[in-house]
């Protein structure tokens, strides 16, 4: 059996005509020997009826919290309509296709409600479904608890759907089609001359997704690596070639850049004295406690930086100050990452990332690094204008 797993998302599924590219792509798997077994997104994005987001304003608009798994069953909902509306959009071309619940596809999870982990897949009930013929469309984004409730995986989780069962089902390929020609040197909407890679690692990829590039879920990359699954990252609304994603690729110094804003950079000063070992365990089992995520850390006898999400800055430095401390914040920072498998080996890489953001007048705050990726901290105003430099000094324009 030759099966192909193809995932679409929000844009590929929001209006009839997408649909209709999107089922066109299924039947084209079709006509080349593959068994597709397709996996969909939730229809379009926020304001659209039934987008993930619209459903989560939804219930909120009742009342601020609602329960999680409340939440997850509501939200699992989305992906349900879109199997059910590309099922149709299949029989329509005069396919034979059955839609399927991620509960009902064998996809078991951990249960933790809202960012849940596929921790086995049972196969038969999509095989069997193949066997008769019929293209499986499943709800992506969802699975079951062992104790039967309905769990999703983390915004962006549908590709992991769709990783995973092509991994447990021995797929050829996992296609992954979005609204973007595939995956790109730097994010499309930062920098327009960003250009498609033709191919990247599994390693870089779930990299670029960690460090902020949205265009595939860095949990997705991860499942398909551990079974060696190739993944295709292609547009539904064009013919363009898209990105492979595999083991081994040709390897170049710089393969592409990611961003995230909206950071805070936190500085703890502390006093030297005999109790600084007591002090930086304490600051970060305060934060913790209070369930904050640092990144960017870097802790030495007279002081300790990292960095939280703006929005849990102000959490952060209370916390930290209620205990005496001396505790500063820088707002409005950027966090942009530069990814190459090939850096590991090649000397010189750093020289050369900091003299182009000192010819550009940028300042940098801090930095991290670990074996393929050098990050750095700058103002949220020298974003721009850092992608494009370092984006020229690697001619990553060039391809
Ligand atoms: P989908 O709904 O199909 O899952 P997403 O919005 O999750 O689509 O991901 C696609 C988007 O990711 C693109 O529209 C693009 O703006 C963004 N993006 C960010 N970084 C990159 C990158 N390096 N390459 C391609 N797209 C990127
Ligand atoms: N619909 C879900 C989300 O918006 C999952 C996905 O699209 O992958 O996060
Ligand atoms: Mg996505």
């Amino acid at each position: 059996m030759r099966i192909i797993v193809q995932k679409f998302g929000g844009t590929s599924v929001a209006t009839a005509e997408a649909r209709r590219r999107a089922a066109e792509r299924v039947v084209q798997a079709c006509r080349e020997g593959y068994m597709p077994v397709v996996v969909v997104s939730a229809m379009g994005r926020r304001g659209e009826p039934y987008a993930t987001d619209t459903l989560i304003d939804l219930a909120r608009q009742v009342k601020e919290d609602v329960p999680p798994r409340e939440l997850d069953l509501l939200i699992s909902c989305g992906e349900i309509i879109s199997a059910v509306v590309m099922v149709q959009t299949l029989r329509a071309l005069g396919y034979e296709a059955v839609a399927l619940t991620g509960g009902q596809a064998g996809i078991y999870t951990d249960g933790n409600y809202g960012n849940a982990k596929i921790k086995r897949i049972d196969p038969r009930p999509i095989l069997s479904k193949l066997q008769e013929g019929k293209i499986v469309v499943v709800a992506g984004f969802q699975g079951i608890g062992e104790d039967g409730n309905i769990t999703t995986l983390g915004r962006g989780g549908s590709d992991t759907t769709a990783t995973a069962l092509g991994g447990a089902l021995q797929a050829e390929l996992v296609e992954i089609y979005t609204d973007v020609d595939g995956v790109m040197t730097t994010d499309p909407r930062l920098l327009p001359e960003a250009r498609i890679l033709s191919a990247v690692t599994y390693r870089e990829v779930c990299e670029m997704a960690n460090q902020g590039a949205k265009v595939i879920h860095p949990r997705a990359v991860e499942m398909a690596m551990a079974k060696n699954v190739p993944i295709k990252v292609r547009n539904t609304f064009s013919d363009a070639e898209g990105t492979l994603i595999a083991a081994e690729i040709p390897e170049r110094v710089i393969t592409g850049l990611a961003h995230i804003n909206d950071l805070t950079r936190v500085t703890v000063k502390l006093n030297g004295g005999e109790d600084t070992r007591r002090v930086q365990v304490m600051v970060f089992s305060l934060l913790a406690e209070a369930g904050i995520n640092v990144d960017m850390i870097n802790v030495n006898p007279g002081e300790i930086f990292f960095v939280v999400r703006d929005e849990e800055a102000e959490k952060a430095l209370t916390l930290l100050r209620e205990k005496g401390l001396t505790a500063s914040g820088q707002r409005g920072c950027a966090k942009l990452s530069v990814i190459g498998a090939g850096m590991q080996e090649v000397p010189g890489v750093m020289a050369r990332l900091m003299e182009a953001l000192d010819g550009a007048g940028i300042d940098v705050l801090q930095t991290s690094d670990s074996d393929i990726t050098i990050s750095f901290l700058i103002k949220q105003e020298d974003l721009r204008r850092a992608v494009e430099v370092l984006h020229r000094k690697f001619d990553l324009h060039k391809g």
